[in-house]
C-alpha cells in the first residue's frame, strides 16, 4: 500500500480570532492542497481542523504519515487521549477536555487508517511545512472578504507578478518591510492601482524601514487611555471600541501600523464575546458616555452576525445615543455593503459611517453606489481623509476629493494631519502646507465641501483643529483677520 503524506497547519489572527487551516496531501506524484477558514476560532482548533480535513480527504483506508508542527495535536492524539477517554473526556484535574468535539472526530478518523502522527518544528525551513503555513495564513487574509472573487494580493511574489514592484527597487528591503507590515490589497483596489495616488497608499515601499526619532509605536496615545482590551476612553462622552485589527486593505501610512505586526499567526486581535461584554459593562457604568465609535482595524471585516452582536449590546445601553463606525469598506470592498449589512446598521441608535478615503479615484461607480445604498437607508456618511504627500497634497486634488464627497452626499468632515507612526515620514506634508491648502479650499469651493483640518496631539492629548491660519492676531475682543483673498481686516 502506498504511503500518503499529509502536511497540516493551522493559524489564527487573534486567539480567539479569525482562523485558517492548510493541508498538503501527497501520494507518489499526486499532490493536493486544501485550505479553509473560520471567523471566530482558536489556534488549537485550527491545528486540529487541519488534521481532520486531511484525513477526511482520503477515500480509502490508507497508511498515513501526518505531519504537524503542533505539539498539542501530536501529543494529544498519541498520548493524552488515552487518559481523556478513560476519564470520560475529563482532564486529570477533572475539567472537561477542551475541543472534545474535534478530538473525537480526529480519533474516529485515525481509527479508519493506519496513521503515524509526526511532529515537525514550525518555520524551520521544511518546504512542506512552509507551504501549509502559507495556505493557512492566506485563508485568514481571504476571510476579510465576503466573495471569493475579491482575492487579496498578500505577497512580494504577487506584487512582482502584477508589476507593482520594479526590478530596480531594493527587493530585500521591500521583503523586510512586508515581513514587518504585511501587504493586503484586494482585487477591488487593484483595479484602481494604476492611478499613482492609489498605488502609493497600498504598495509597500523600502522607505518604511526608515524610522525617525519622533515617530512612535502608539502615535496618538491609545495605549495610555485604554482601561481594558479593545477600549480607548479619552474624551468624557465618547468611547472607542477596537473590535478587530483586520482591515479590508492595509494602508502603508496606517496610524495604527503596529497592529499589523500582530496580524499573522497567534498575535492578532478580534474582540471576543468576553471583551465586548466587558466593554459594554464599562460603558454602562459611565452615564456620561453617549457615543461609541467602532474601530480597529475595520469593523466591517466582521461578519454581519458578529457585528450585530456587538451593535445589539451597545444598543441595550440606554445612555448611548450614537454609534460611529470607522471603515474603508465602501471604497475597498464595495460588495461588503449588502442588504444584510444595512439591516444590521439600521438599529435602535443613530448610526454614522466614517468613511476613510483619500483620493477621488478611490470612488468609482461601484463604490459610489455602495455609499448611496448606505445613505439611502438613512445612515449618514462623513468623510475622513489623511493629508498625504504625493496622494492628495495639492489644491486641485483636495478640491476634487471634497467636491466628489459632496456630490455623492458624503459630508466632508476630517482632513487628518498625518500621525507620527513609525516608518511613514515619506508621506508627511508640512503643517503650513496643509493650512494653506484648507485656506484655499475655504475661498474657492462651496461651504459644504470644507473638511476640518485636524491634528491628533501625540501622547494621547486628543484632536485639535489646525485652521487658525485666517486669524493673524487676537487681543481681547479684537481680531486681525485675513479673508480668503488675503486681505487683512480688523474685527472687534
Ligand atoms: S483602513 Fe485605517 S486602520 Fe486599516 S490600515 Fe488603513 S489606516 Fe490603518
Amino acid at each position: 500500500m502506498a504511503i500518503v503524506e499529509i502536511w497540516t497547519d493551522g493559524a489564527c489572527s487573534g486567539n480567539p480570532g479569525v482562523g485558517g487551516w492548510g493541508v498538503l496531501l501527497r501520494c507518489g506524484e499526486f499532490e493536493k492542497e486544501l485550505s479553509g477558514r473560520e471567523p471566530d476560532t482558536t489556534n488549537n482548533r485550527m491545528e486540529l481542523t487541519a488534521a481532520i480535513k486531511g484525513l477526511e480527504a482520503l477515500r480509502n483506508s490508507s497508511e498515513v504519515k501526518l505531519y504537524t508542527d503542533s505539539q498539542y495535536v501530536q501529543k494529544g492524539i498519541t498520548e493524552w487521549i488515552h487518559g481523556w477517554k478513560k476519564n470520560n473526556w475529563k482532564t486529570a484535574d477533572k475539567k472537561p477536555v477542551k475541543n472534545e468535539d474535534l478530538w473525537q472526530k480526529l480519533c474516529a478518523l485515525a481509527e479508519q487508517h493506519k496513521v503515524e502522527f509526526i511532529w515537525v518544528r514550525g518555520h524551520s525551513g521544511l518546504e512542506e511545512n512552509e507551504r501549509v503555513d502559507m495556505l493557512a495564513v492566506s485563508a485568514i487574509h481571504g476571510c476579510v472578504y465576503n466573495d471569493s472573487e475579491n482575492k487579496a494580493c498578500t505577497s512580494l511574489k504577487e506584487l512582482q507578478g502584477l508589476g507593482l514592484i520594479k526590478e530596480t527597487e531594493d527587493i530585500d528591503a521591500i521583503e523586510r518591510v512586508i515581513e514587518k507590515y504585511p501587504v493586503l490589497i484586494p482585487s477591488s483596489v487593484l483595479k484602481k492601482i494604476d492611478a499613482e495616488p492609489v498605488r502609493l497608499q497600498f504598495v509597500p515601499d523600502a522607505r518604511e524601514l526608515i524610522v525617525k526619532e519622533d515617530e512612535l509605536a502608539d502615535p496618538i496615545g491609545d495605549w495610555k487611555d485604554s482601561p481594558m482590551t479593545g477600549v480607548v476612553h479619552r474624551y468624557p462622552d465618547r468611547v472607542l471600541l477596537k473590535v478587530t485589527n483586520a482591515c479590508k486593505v492595509n494602508c502603508r501610512f496606517c496610524f495604527r501600523k503596529e497592529r499589523l505586526l500582530n496580524q499573522t499567526v497567534g498575535g492578532g486581535f478580534l474582540a471576543s464575546e468576553q471583551d465586548i461584554d466587558n466593554a459594554a459593562a464599562y460603558i454602562r457604568e459611565r452615564k456620561e458616555v453617549s457615543e461609541v465609535l467602532l474601530s480597529g482595524g475595520d469593523p466591517l471585516t466582521l461578519s454581519d452576525k458578529k457585528l450585530k452582536t456587538i451593535i445589539d449590546k451597545i444598543c441595550d445601553i440606554e445612555h448611548v445615543k450614537i454609534i460611529r463606525i470607522n471603515t474603508r469598506a465602501p471604497v475597498a470592498d464595495s460588495k461588503r455593503i449588502t442588504d444584510g449589512l444595512i439591516r444590521v446598521l439600521k438599529c435602535r441608535k443613530a448610526v454614522y459611517i466614517m468613511l476613510h478615503c483619500n483620493h477621488s479615484k478611490e470612488l468609482g461607480e461601484e463604490e459610489r453606489l455602495a455609499c448611496a445604498k448606505i445613505i439611502d437607508a438613512g445612515i449618514p456618511i462623513l468623510s475622513q481623509s489623511v493629508l498625504l504627500k504625493g496622494v492628495n497634497d495639492s489644491y486641485d486634488v483636495l478640491a476634487e476629493l471634497m467636491k466628489t464627497f459632496a456630490k455623492n452626499r458624503i459630508i466632508p468632515h476630517y482632513l487628518h494631519h498625518l500621525d507620527k507612526a513609525k516608518g511613514i515620514s515619506h508621506f508627511r506634508v508640512p503643517i503650513e502646507t496643509g493650512q494653506e491648502l484648507v485656506k484655499r479650499l475655504r475661498g474657492n469651493i462651496s461651504g459644504i465641501c470644507q473638511p476640518r483640518y485636524i491634528i491628533d496631539i501625540p501622547g494621547g492629548f486628543g484632536k485639535c483643529p489646525l485652521e487658525s491660519a485666517f486669524i493673524q492676531e487676537q487681543k481681547g475682543g479684537e481680531l486681525i483677520i485675513e479673508d480668503w483673498k488675503g486681505r487683512v481686516h480688523k474685527y472687534s
